[in-house]
């Protein structure tokens, strides 16, 4: 993977600008200041290698070179989207996931902004916002997918067990540009319909833990437990506990798992 080879391939979408780095602290914060300096709508930084590749919370996320796809897409979003802008981590994890679809894998989302195979975190989200004022200038939007075996960080970090597309697919998985394409197509295709229940749907279909008991964690409170049910329509999490009360809980830094 190379400027070059990037650039030939996204050639046929309508990207905004690309910055490619071989090494690079943080892809969402050079896509932080260049959207601060006026990037174009759907501009991208990509590297080969983040020293310093963050998840939510300051907590780490790893890209050993070579091993990943690390990109951040800059996005300006239109009036129409505007008051869809909640939805924009589903827009991404959707993104990802019909991207692995097409691969022949069967890739869940964790809500909010993990994609799963195998029940293992394959790919993360992360997104900032740059603002003006009170109103938002732009959405970055860091994504993070392991493509190799050695994408994957030792297990006595993880808090949630990882996998790789290699790991999946059992064989040579298709260069990081394919992968990188196919991400932005399905991207760029479901954008247009963001707004849209048949988009609420797909993103829902693609929940992980369904119909399960799963536990959210936020903060230092104590973990709130009930039956994973579905989405409400700007993309907050329904649950419902064992007293058969509904709880909604609203993106931040949430992290869910699994009931014991
Ligand atoms: P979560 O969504 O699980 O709460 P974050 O979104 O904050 O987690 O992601 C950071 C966490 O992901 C790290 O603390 C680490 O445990 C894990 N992690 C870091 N790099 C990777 C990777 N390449 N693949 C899978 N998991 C990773």
């Amino acid at each position: 993977m190379n400027e070059h080879t990037i650039k030939k391939t996204l050639s046929k979408l309508n990207i905004g600008g690309l910055r490619y780095f071989d090494s690079i602290g943080s892809t969402n914060d050079e896509a932080l200041a260049w959207a601060a300096d006026g990037a174009k709508d759907l501009s991208i930084v990509i590297a080969d290698e983040q020293t310093q590749g963050r998840g939510r919370l300051n907590r780490k996320w790893f890209t050993p070179k070579g091993t990943a796809l690390a990109f951040s897409l800059i996005l300006r979003p239109s009036s129409t989207l505007r008051p869809h802008l909640s939805r924009t981590v589903g827009l991404a994890a959707l993104s990802i996931a019909e991207s692995f679809s097409k691969l022949g894998l069967a890739p869940l989302i964790k809500w909010p902004n993990d994609i799963l195979l195998n029940n293992k975190k394959t790919a993360g989200i992360l997104i900032e916002t740059v603002w003006s004022g009170e109103d938002v200038d732009s959405l970055v939007i860091g994504m993070g997918i392991n493509v190799y075996k050695a994408s994957i960080p030792p297990a006595d970090v993880l808090q949630f067990p990882a996998t790789s597309l290699e790991d999946e697919l059992a064989k040579e998985p298709p260069a990081r540009e394919e992968i990188l394409f196919s991400i932005l197509e399905k991207f760029i295709q479901w954008r247009e319909r963001m707004g849209t229940n048949e988009f609420i749907t797909a993103w829902e279909e693609t929940l992980a833990f369904r119909g399960q008991q799963v536990q959210i964690h936020a903060g230092g409170e104590a973990p709130i437990t009930g039956e994973l049910l579905g989405l409400e329509s700007d993309g907050s999490l329904h649950l419902r506990d064992i007293h058969d009360k509904s709880i909604i809980v609203r993106f931040g830094d949430v992290s869910l798992r699994p009931a014991a």
